[in-house]
């Protein structure tokens, strides 16, 4: 099957151009001078991008479908979770296997691979999350390596669940310094929030905005430091994930400055959403608890800025949907008890080209922040993230003057809310991509699940 995209202006992390793309099978065959007739003379099927986008698939390096949270899951399956995704124009996701304490990193990596194999309509890969630091899950690091999984998440956050200690974070650190793993953090002082947690219970104060008065953002800030000082010491990479506060960007960029390789993705939430949300009433602040929390709207133009001087390298969803009826509900009462998440994946690519809109960011930068630096961070450059001779065909047309308005009644997410409900969006995808076979097509999916692969990523292709 030849697939020719004629007529859409190419876009790049370098800018845009004008160009024919032509897809052979499963990889991109070609790109032309618009209209060269021996492009079109072979092709299958033509499909139009005139006055549209043509951009490499989207890839959202940190989701959690299915994954187990106080006593219940995520909503999203594999499936639906990639589904979604693809109807947003992301053709790549990274999830998490969480590592149970007690239990082997391969057991995980097994357990998450008969989650998601078979079951994704996009394709996929896994980080791993090391919550139990010992000399088997340290050796074992290797042996996800080995296997495809090479970026470890850690957190400095959740005592008693997934919270490592410096001493820990040392060790799988200068672990991953050797091997040439990637060190992500959950970077927030879990220590100090849990004590202002009790406290605030303890006083009654019980409703979801509590959630983020009790996570205040200096605590953010200064685990991160910490974090990149452990980096620096032991000479690791360090990937700060969903980075939303001024100081923990400011010891990103401190960091940055030196040399250091230190990197940092903010999620779509952090820069549209604020505590103002979770202090909605009537629990409806409850739909927007995720850890680490909404912060006030100041810290918003931050996050702009750290995207435009890449301080801010990647934006993820952190997309981790809880219903609001019967799971989040299980909080009522005790904001601690809320599951932590915010369902975005299906909205990254719209929110991020709804900031080239107001000016932002550039059309090359949306493409280098949601698609090339996550291929390149997580280790699929040229595979992915890039509209390149022989790359996958992971490819969106995007129509940037159609206009819609995101919402739960619209949205293709498992999940009964939308954390954006009635936001008007300016851009929409069109049509999708995923290696070479056309998933989504104006307002028909024609994807399936089983046809997305696992991805066995390379290391890190971004380190100075
Ligand atoms: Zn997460």
């Amino acid at each position: 099957m030849r697939i020719l995209i004629t007529g859409g202006t190419v876009l790049s992390s370098t800018g845009a151009v004008k160009a024919d793309v032509l897809v052979d099978g499963e990889t991109i065959a070609a790109l032309s001078a618009p209209g060269i007739a021996v492009l079109s003379s072979d092709a299958d099927k033509v499909i139009d991008a005139g006055g549209k986008y043509v951009l490499p698939g989207g890839i959202d390096g940190h989701t959690h479908m299915e994954m187990p949270f106080g006593g219940t899951h995520s909503n999203d399956t594999f499936e639906t979770g990639t589904t979604a995704a693809a109807w947003g124009g992301t053709t790549t996701i990274i999830d998490f296997a969480v590592q149970a304490k007690g239990t082997t990193l391969q057991s995980t990596l097994d357990k998450w691979h008969s989650k998601a194999d078979g079951n994704c309509a996009i394709d996929y890969g896994f980080h791993m999350i090391v919550s139990d630091v010992n000399d088997t899950s340290l050796k074992e690091m290797q042996t996800c390596i080995d296997q495809g999984v090479n970026s470890f998440k850690m957190f400095m956050a959740y005592p008693g669940v997934f919270y490592a200690t410096d001493g820990e974070i040392l060790r799988a650190m200068q672990r991953a310094a050797d091997i040439g793993g990637l060190i992500m953090m959950h970077a927030e002082n879990g220590i100090a929030i849990d004590e202002l947690v009790a406290q605030a219970l303890q006083e009654g104060r019980t409703d979801p905005v509590q959630h983020g008065l009790t996570r205040p953002s200096a605590l953010e800030g200064e685990a991160t430091s910490r974090a990149i000082t452990l980096a620096k010491v032991t000479g690791s990479p360090l990937y700060i994930v969903h980075l939303s506060a001024a100081e923990a960007l400011a010891a990103v960029a401190g960091a940055r400055n030196t040399g250091q390789n230190v990197f940092a993705e903010t999620c779509p939430q952090y820069l549209y959403l604020s505590i103002e949300d979770l202090a909605k009433p009537d629990f409806e602040g409850s739909k927007y608890v995720a850890s680490p929390p909404l912060r006030p709207k100041e810290h918003q133009a931050s996050l702009w800025n750290g995207l435009r001087t890449n301080d801010l390298s990647v934006v993820s969803t952190d997309h981790c949907p809880f219903c609001f009826n019967e799971q989040k509900e299980l909080g009522r009462g005790d904001f601690s008890k809320i599951p932590n998440g915010i369902p975005g994946v299906e909205h990254r690519m719209d929110l991020l080209h709804q900031g080239v809109v107001a000016g932002e960011i550039s059309l090359a930068r949306w493409v280098e922040i949601t698609s090339t630096t996550p291929a390149r961070m997580f280790g699929l450059y040229p595979r992915k993230g890039t509209i390149s001779p022989g790359s996958d065909a992971d490819i969106v047309v995007y129509d940037p003057a159609a206009t819609q308005t995101l919402s739960a009644e619209t949205h293709h997410m498992n999940v009964d809310y939308s954390a954006y409900e009635g936001m008007r969006i300016t851009g929409k995808v069109d049509t999708v991509l995923s290696r070479g076979r056309v998933v989504v097509e104006g307002n028909a999916f024609h994807g399936s699940a089983g046809h997305g692969r696992f991805l066995s990523r390379e290391l890190c292709q971004y380190l100075n």
